[in-house]
């Protein structure tokens, strides 16, 4: 029983950020509660490709914390002893059209100003030495950034979790968050379904649920989500090298009646094909798989890789993943309470999940971070500054 236990820190939310926040805050000493109401990775940490992104950053902060993490995963999969399995393959984009190479030109541009030199535009027949299963006829060229990689995000997410939970966290899956209490504007009782239970600091890391916790507090704030839809197939000789993405996502040409379709995919270690994603707005937290999103991606696969047409698919599903309306992240304390921390809203939080939790880690310690965070408030969407 955990009634009227009290924490430094409740996190709640077991995906890859919370997991990651409860890591580097039980590293610093403080005592931790991590509360998940499924399983660890249960939500969209464990739906994803472990694509660990540089090129489509929106900012330079977050394009930062992005080349910082890929520099430090084999220290962290050391850290955290457990193979996360992290492969520095390279990332392309094959580009179609020039309305692609317009946008991938521009990405490559901000990507140069910001300390980033390494992403280029190379031409199809370089393309093909990259990827040589990609058909030539239907690319003109492609974006590359050799410095990206790729990690499994369920052994990251239980990596951070294990050493969190060696260092003293007390880890409870299964008990959902139900209420939150407030007393002279700060939270003071945390309710779950195993008891009540109080905290210093509260960390929101729920990811699309986040809006429904801030709700406890009576206070709304707009974090929205999309399903994202994605598939794996039997094991094959290897056929794709690297992490490709669709340079059709970045264009309005993705858009196919409610979805925003393309074609990323990669090849596991094992030999199966992971492929994403149909994308869709959803309400009602509907994560389940549906029959046209694999179907329409599937073709999309083809048009680039045609050697594919045998591939046999034995999975399908659907992953719920949150942002906010300016697609920024939400990063920060609430005004009132001010015990209350959010963080949601990253785009692909898996590879920035070890700064995000460090970045925690030191607004808890000495209240400011490393990075410069002051455009992810979630007091930009607070009315009346409440
Ligand atoms: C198909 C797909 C492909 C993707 N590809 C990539 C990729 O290649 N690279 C990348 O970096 N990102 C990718 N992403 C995005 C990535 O998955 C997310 O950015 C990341 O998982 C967000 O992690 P999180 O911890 O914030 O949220 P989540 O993993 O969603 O975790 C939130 C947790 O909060 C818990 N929770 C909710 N309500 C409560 C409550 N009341 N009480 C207790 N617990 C609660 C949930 O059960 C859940 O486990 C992809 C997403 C999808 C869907």
């Amino acid at each position: 029983m955990i009634n009227k236990k009290h924490y430094d820190v409740v996190v709640i939310g077991g995906g890859v950020c919370g997991s990651a926040i409860a890591y580097y805050l039980s590293k610093s000493g403080a005592k931790i509660a991590l509360f998940d109401k499924g399983e660890i990775c249960s939500g969209g940490s464990g739906a994803n490709l472990g694509f660990s992104v540089l090129t489509y950053r929106k900012d330079a902060v977050l394009l930062n914390m992005a080349i910082d993490q890929l520099f430090k995963l084999s220290e962290l999969a050391k850290e955290l002893e457990i193979d996360i399995e992290y492969v520095q393959t390279g990332g392309l984009i094959p580009i179609s059209n020039q309305e692609e190479l317009k946008v991938q030109t521009f990405l490559a541009d901000k990507c140069h100003e910001w300390g980033l030199k390494e992403v280029c535009i190379i031409d199809s027949k370089q393309a093909i030495e990259k990827e040589p299963a990609l058909d030539p006829e239907n690319i003109i060229c492609a974006a590359y950034c050799p410095l990206e990689g790729k990690v499994n995000p369920f052994k990251l997410t239980i990596g951070f979790i294990r050493k969190a939970q060696e260092m003293g966290a007390d880890i409870y899956p299964r008990t959902k968050v139900t209420g939150i209490e407030v007393s002279n504007g700060k939270v003071k009782d945390i309710l779950t379904k195993r008891g009540k239970i109080k905290a210093d600091l509260i960390v929101v890391a729920a990811g699309p649920w986040t809006r429904e916790i801030v709700n406890m507090v009576n206070i709304d704030l707009p974090v929205l989500y999309k399903r994202g839809e994605a598939m794996a197939s039997t094991k094959i000789q290897p056929t794709i090298r690297g992490m490709v993405t669709d340079g059709r996502l970045f264009t309005k040409a993705c858009v196919i009646g409610d979805m925003e379709v393309g074609s990323c995919l990669t090849q596991s270690a094992s030999g199966n094909i992971i492929v994403a994603q149909a994308t869709t707005k959803v309400d009602n937290y509907d994560c389940y798989s549906t029959a046209e999103g694999p179907m329409r991606v599937a073709r999309r696969v083809l048009s680039f890789f045609p050697s594919l047409s045998d591939l046999q698919i034995i999975r399908t599903w659907g992953g719920l993943f949150a942002f906010a309306e300016d697609m920024m992240p939400i990063f920060g304390f609430l005004n009132k309470p001010d015990n209350l921390f959010i963080v949601t809203g990253f785009h692909s939080a898996v590879c920035i999940s070890s700064a995000i939790g460090q970045m925690v880690q030191e607004v808890y310690s000495k209240g400011s971070t490393s990075y410069n965070i002051s455009n992810y408030t979630p007091q930009r969407f607070i009315k009346n500054g409440k």
